[in-house]
Parts: C-alpha cells; structure tokens; sequence
C-alpha cells in the first residue's frame, strides 16, 4: 500500500519538476489560465423596495471570489510576477482591499449604493475594480450573501 501512494507521488513530482524531467513550461505555455482570491466582509442593508425579511435593517456576512486572467495585467499588478506564479496573490489582495473591500466592510451598503442587492453590488464591484485598470483582467466575480445564495457576474 505505502509504496503505490510513493509511486503515485513520484508520478505527481515527475509532472512538476521540469528540471529534473525534462518539462519546460515557457511563459505563455502555462496550462492554468486564471486566477480566484477569496475575500469576506462584514456589512449592513436594508432593502425597502423588497417585500420580505430583507426590508428590514440588518447584516450579512458577504464572501466575495475575484478571478483574473492569467494573461491580463492590473496597473498597479504589473510588475513582472513571481517565478511560477501568474500574480502574487498578496497583489491582488491589496488591490481589492483598498479599491473594493474597504469601501463595503462594516458599512451600511446603502449609503453607497442604491438598493444594495447582491446582483447590485456585483454592479458596483465589477465597476470600482475596473475603474482603476487600462484593461481589465476580469473574468468571474461571485458573491455570497449567505452560505446559500451567491450573485455571479461573468464575462462575455
Ligand atoms: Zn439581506
């Protein structure tokens, strides 16, 4: 049993050592083609227009997944990545922090943006991460408003 989970191991490493093996990914040969960073915040709404739970003042804890492709690059991301890497996740973070999350996190959403419906802060996410680029690497954007429900804009 131990020596066919080594074997498989082996297997694995054999796909990624490019030294040892022979495999030479040059830049543009790479299989992956995006990226996704995972955020959450914290934040506040009231939906007044709605007839349900959601017109009443209260909170949701939102986790919102930001993908990026690979071959796009954000003005303030682009400097040459990381060997292996496509974008320094650290990167990526700090952008949507200062251009999104801190905009939304412990907020009351509505008095940024109008009827704040998972749908809309899509809306409002997809134009401040935008705003800041020449060409926008943006592919998926999806947002949980709760653990059950997600919001989800894609690019055509
Ligand atoms: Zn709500």
């Amino acid at each position: 049993m131990y020596s066919k989970i080594k074997k498989s191991i082996q297997i694995v490493k054999q796909c990624f050592c490019k030294d040892k093996y022979g495999i030479t990914l040059e830049e543009g040969e790479r299989i992956v083609n995006t990226i996704t960073k995972i955020f959450k915040f914290e934040a506040a709404h009231q939906l007044s227009e709605y007839d349900g739970k959601c017109n009443q003042l209260h909170g949701h804890s939102y986790k919102l997944e930001i993908e990026i492709d690979a071959d796009i690059k954000i003005n303030s991301l682009s400097e040459k990545a990381p060997k292996g890497m496509i974008c320094d996740f650290a990167k990526l973070k700090k952008y949507v922090k200062e251009n999104i999350i801190n905009k939304l996190d412990h907020s009351y959403l509505n008095d940024t943006i109008d009827n704040p419906t998972a749908e809309n802060l899509i809306d409002f996410i997809v134009y401040e991460f935008n705003t800041h680029c020449i060409q926008s690497p943006l592919v998926r954007v999806r947002l949980y408003e709760t653990d059950t429900c997600y919001a989800e804009w894609r690019k055509e």
